[in-house]
Parts: C-alpha cells; structure tokens; sequence
C-alpha cells in the first residue's frame, strides 16, 4: 500500500530475523528488495530500492551482504535542473545481537532495523556533483539562461582583452 504522500514508510526496512537466529552459525537467507518510492527518514527519500541482501547467521549477530540500485533527487551541477542521481549500495555490515555492541543490532524482538544503515550508506554514496548529460551545457554566465535548451542573445563574455581593442579601433571614426 502507498499511503497519500506517495512513499511507502520505512517499515519494510526492518526485518523479522528470529528464523535466522534459532538456525546453525552459517546458515543464511536471501531477502529481495523491490519497494516503490521509499521515505527512508525526514529527509531522504528513495525514488525506489531494489536489489537482494543476504542475511547469514554468525556468532556475533547477524551479517548482512548484498548489493542495492536506488535513486535520490538532485540537481545537476552545471544547469542546476532537477534530476534524479543514481546511487549503488554496496553493503557490508554486521547487526549485533543487542544493542551497545554496535551502531547497527537486532532488538529483543529479533527485528533488525536497516533504516540508520541504509541512510548512512545513500549519505555516503550520493555522488557531490551529478551531471543531468555528461554534456550538459549549463547555465549561461550572464542570464542563467538553460543552455541546453538552445543559446541565449548574450555575447559570448571570453574574448581575449587584445582582441577587443582591435574592434575599438576597427571602429569607425
Ligand atoms: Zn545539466
Ligand atoms: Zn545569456
């Protein structure tokens, strides 16, 4: 269910591991991530999330591993237009059983909560300066016209000063 604001909450993030936890060290599962826009917290939202983490039982807790495609509002930083980023999350952690052990840990109810990890990892992996075209025109210096969108009647403003006395003097008298 996608509630009125168009993301779904970040309750699908936590995990119910307690099938894990009563299993072998060793033993792992796979759980698949295909959420539509995603409200991770107040101020990151996810266009989508999609991807497969591997949950495997070790001594210490509970090692999550796996890869996920997602996307984040941003702006190019040549036209400055909206654009959504791209991100991969490469993920590597361990959720400790109980907290106090680690930042990331499995609760008394065997839930797990991805949430502060994940918003960690989009932090971490936004890139700073997206381009919306590798050749993105930009804005024009002088009107902020969007370049892209075809030139503006500004003169160009790198003439070469020695240049611009030879049209002081190419001018007529
Ligand atoms: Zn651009
Ligand atoms: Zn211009």
């Amino acid at each position: 269910m996608i509630p009125p604001n168009g993301f779904v909450s970040n309750r699908v993030l936590k995990l119910n591991v307690g099938f894990l936890l009563s299993q072998s060290l060793g033993t792992s599962r796979e759980v698949e991530f295909d959420v539509p826009p995603l409200l991770v917290a107040d101020d990151l939202k996810l266009a989508f999330l999609r991807g497969t983490l591997r949950l495997s039982r070790t001594s210490e807790g509970i090692l999550v591993q796996g890869v996920l495609e997602s996307s984040v509002e941003g702006e190019c930083r040549r036209c400055l237009s909206a654009m959504s980023v791209p991100i991969t999350l490469h993920i590597q952690e361990l959720f400790a059983l109980g907290p106090g052990k680690s930042e990331f840990f499995i609760d008394d109810a065997a839930v797990m909560d991805l949430t502060p990890l994940l918003r960690e990892e989009v932090i971490i992996n936004i890139p700073l300066a997206p381009l919306c075209r590798p050749d993105c025109a930009g804005l024009c210096p002088q009107c902020g016209h969007n370049l892209n969108l075809g030139p503006c009647d500004c003169l160009p403003d790198d003439i070469d000063p020695r240049f611009a006395v030879l049209t002081q003097l190419k001018k007529p008298e």
